[in-house]
């Protein structure tokens, strides 16, 4: 299996605050893998060191994917790599129609009749899009918006989908029908990085995880063993 990503030794400090402290993490070729831990854990901090959205000077340690440094990658050159993220608290275009943020998404790509394809396929998973196609993003709702968000990473056709939080602020319901849609993007053999409150939903989903407590990992292994642990039970399935 090959590797995708590879964090090691990474510490992110903001001024005298350490929400980072020194941490190793990796993804495979194909894998799911949750990274779940309380609130200010560390957790959106570690993916925005991955993305290079943090200044350089508060950042420390090693970031290698597909086995090359993302140093110095505006964050539009990217999605050229094939890394794609969908930030915590979705960031679509909202004054832009729903077709149209599914086009920014396959702004790299030359294909034109793979992208309508693409959208078409996208439509089929997601009927209520393609209800709205047309209308203004911003008049989705929450759980919407995350699936458009969702779909508009998907039409760059990323080696890497990095997921902030999809569940936050959604109803059960929702939060059911886009783990629904992660487990089928997972099958696909599209890698994930998938971080989530919701650690129960997102173990059952991955194949791995690993627990961030106060900038540390403090677990990390196979997810069904992870679910059975009585240490993530207790602190984190609340059994
Ligand atoms: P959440 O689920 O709430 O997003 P998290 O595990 O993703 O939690 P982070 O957002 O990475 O945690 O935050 C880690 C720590 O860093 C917290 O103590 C937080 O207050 C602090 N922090 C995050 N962003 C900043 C910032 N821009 N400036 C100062 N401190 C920050």
């Amino acid at each position: 299996m090959s590797n995708i990503l590879k964090v090691a030794g990474l510490h992110v400090a903001y001024g005298g605050i350490k929400a980072v402290k020194g941490i190793d993490l990796e993804v495979n070729e194909g894998e799911l893998i949750a990274l779940i831990g309380a609130n200010g854990a560390g957790k959106t901090t570690t993916l925005k060191a991955i993305t290079g959205t943090l200044p350089e000077c508060k950042v420390e340690g090693t970031i290698s994917y597909l086995g090359e440094s993302l140093k110095g990658t505006k964050s539009f050159h990217l999605v050229e790599r094939k890394l794609a993220m969908v930030p915590e608290g979705r960031g679509v275009f909202t004054r832009m129609s729903i077709r149209e943020n599914l086009m920014m998404g396959a702004y790299t790509r030359t294909d034109a009749r793979g992208v309508e394809d693409d959208i078409a396929r996208w439509f089929d998973v997601f009927p209520r899009l393609k209800e709205r196609a047309a209308q203004m993003a911003g008049t989705l709702s929450g759980g919407e918006q995350q699936m458009l968000a969702m779909a508009r990473a998907l039409m760059s056709h990323p080696k890497l989908l990095l997921l902030d939080e999809p569940s936050m602020g959604l109803s059960p319901i929702m939060v059911e029908k886009i783990f629904e849609v992660i487990r089928k993007v997972s099958s696909e053999g599209i890698t994930i990085l998938l971080v989530e409150q919701n650690a129960r939903l997102a173990l059952q989903a991955a194949h791995r995880g690993y627990v961030m407590d106060s900038g540390l990992v403090t677990m990390g292994g196979n997810a069904a063993a992870m679910l059975d642990d009585p240490r993530v039970k207790a602190a984190y399935l609340g059994e």
